[in-house]
């Protein structure tokens, strides 16, 4: 037995001395006096020579961390799939049974589906965008991998390596939070947008939401990883002030702060609803929205240090305002920007191009919206209009998305028998395939096995009165 009675955590192990050992979900590994031939050291990144002297192909320790940290990558970017997985999953039950189930009409004698409701779209819809901009963005992550992989086995230069490796570490280190959030969030929403079917096991909504819930904890916990990405660009900040030459960004993710004073200095344009339908309006927020935060989350960061702060506490007292929806905001731009290209480009045959460039303008102005109090503590947007073009844009969005809702779950669904929710199975036979379901089960035309003694040992109302 674990000595902690903790399953599912690697703690170390306070055995004998001597002897340490660790431990995860039910399996423990000790080692004592073990000696490791040097054939099986990692070594990728340093090595030991026969002698014991430590060497590494890096001139500067910064670029050695930097190659270093993207071993960490691949397995956070197999979470970013496995959320979207689980997005596509919830996703697909929750737009296909919101397309079948009927409630109240405008009228007594005439029932609609409650995807006609706009509460019911508001709900689904974003996330349904969310799900499309996400699968794209790991996509093209897992592509930036494989650059940095190729430049490792291409024995580029180091200095390059280093920037490859820390530019994919920023973005592995916030593509987890950001992916394995929306998905949490989305599987609940997904749940309760089914109601009471929702709720019912064999429709497996429970089961994707519990599956999803570690995505935010191992590799890295999301709060703690979102300090990386913005460690990232706060460095970019520190070299731009030191007029040093700026941080190299291979992937083009933070090319955009070389324009920093200017982007600082433009507002808001769109001067209607119509005018954001169009993820351009969004992207420009977001662009402003990261150099904010990034000045912002700097100069206190700064004043911190100055005050008679350590690093340790300057940057740990930075978190809550403004470091953590830094990285937040910065992932967010990215996987819009990616999105944004993809859906603008030519090549992309013109009869899908209005339906993606309206998942791509939703996700943005969804995404956007939960900025909305920074927008305007910072001044780039003013007055009341702004934000009401933005709500009616949103509602516009989900409306014209709406009648297309099914076809965009039918591309990403997997297969029914995977999928494997009766409410959620692509023929829409809601009901019929609930019963079949339901009779599939074992013994379900029977009594229960302790229904004869519940019958027979039936409660004496009063019998226990002389005990108490
Ligand atoms: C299902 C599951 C499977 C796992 N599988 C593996 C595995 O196969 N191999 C393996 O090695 N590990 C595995 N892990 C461990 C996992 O990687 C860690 O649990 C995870 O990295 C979080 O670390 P921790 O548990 O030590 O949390 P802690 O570091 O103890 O964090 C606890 C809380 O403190 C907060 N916190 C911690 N540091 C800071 C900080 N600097 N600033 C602000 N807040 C902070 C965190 O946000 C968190 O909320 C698994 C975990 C789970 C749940």
């Amino acid at each position: 037995p674990h000595p902690h009675g903790l399953p599912g955590v690697i703690s170390p192990w306070p055995g004998p001395q001597g002897l340490s050992g660790l431990f995860f979900n039910g399996l423990f590994a000790m080692f004592h006096n073990v000696k490791i031939p040097k054939e099986n050291l990692l070594n990728r990144t340093g090595t030991v020579t026969v002698d014991g002297v430590y060497t590494n192909p890096f001139k500067d320790l910064k670029d050695h961390f930097g190659a270093s940290l993207a071993a960490l990558s691949p397995a956070r970017i197999s979470v970013v799939q496995m959320s979207v997985a689980n997005l596509k999953l919830a996703l697909s039950i929750a737009i296909r049974f919101s397309a079948t189930r009927r409630q109240f009409g405008p009228t007594d004698d005439e029932e609609i589906p409650v995807l006609e409701y706009q509460m019911q779209q508001w709900r689904l819809l974003p996330y349904l965008a969310a799900t499309y901009a996400l699968d794209h963005f790991v996509k093209t992550l897992f592509m930036n991998f494989i650059e940095f992989k190729i430049s490792l086995v291409m024995k580029e230069k180091s200095r390059r390596k280093a920037e490859l490796g820390r530019e994919l570490h920023a973005l592995a280190a916030a593509g987890k939070p950001l992916a394995s959030w929306t998905a949490q969030q989305a599987a609940q929403e997904c749940r309760e947008a089914c109601g009471g079917h929702g709720y019912l096991s064999m429709n497996r909504l429970g089961d994707i939401r519990n599956e999803n819930d570690p995505n935010c904890t191992y590799e890295g916990d999301n709060n703690v990883l979102l300090q990386q990405t913005s460690n990232y660009l706060l460095s970019w900040v520190t070299v731009k002030h030191q007029d040093k030459a700026p941080i190299e960004s291979p992937f083009g993710t933070v090319n955009f702060l070389e324009d920093y004073h200017y982007i600082l200095s433009q507002k808001f344009i769109a001067s209607s609803a119509e005018d954001c339908m169009n993820s351009s309006v969004p992207l420009a927020a977001y662009k402003w929205l990261v150099c904010y935060l990034l000045q912002e989350s700097d100069l206190k960061v700064n004043q911190k240090k100055q005050s008679g702060c350590s690093d340790f506490e300057a940057r740990n007292n930075s978190q809550v305002y403004y470091c953590h929806s830094l990285a937040i905001a910065f992932i967010e731009h990215t996987v819009l920007q990616r999105y944004h290209d993809y859906t603008h480009d030519p090549t992309i045959p013109s009869t899908l191009q209005p339906v993606l460039k309206q998942l791509s303008a939703l996700y943005g102005l969804w995404s956007l919206s939960k900025h909305m109090a920074v927008l305007y503590q910072g001044g780039y947007i003013s007055g009341e209009e702004p934000a009401r073009f933005i709500q009616n844009a949103i509602l516009e969005l989900c409306s014209k998305l709406k009648d297309d809702a099914v076809a965009l779950v039918d591309v990403i669904a997997p297969p029914d028998f995977i999928l494997n929710s009766p409410i959620g199975r692509s023929d829409g036979e809601l009901y019929k395939n609930l019963w079949s379901t339901v009779l599939q089960g074992s013994k379900v035309l029977q009594r229960p096995s302790w229904w004869a003694e519940f019958c027979t040992n039936k409660p004496i109302v009063g019998r226990l009165r002389s005990r108490l």
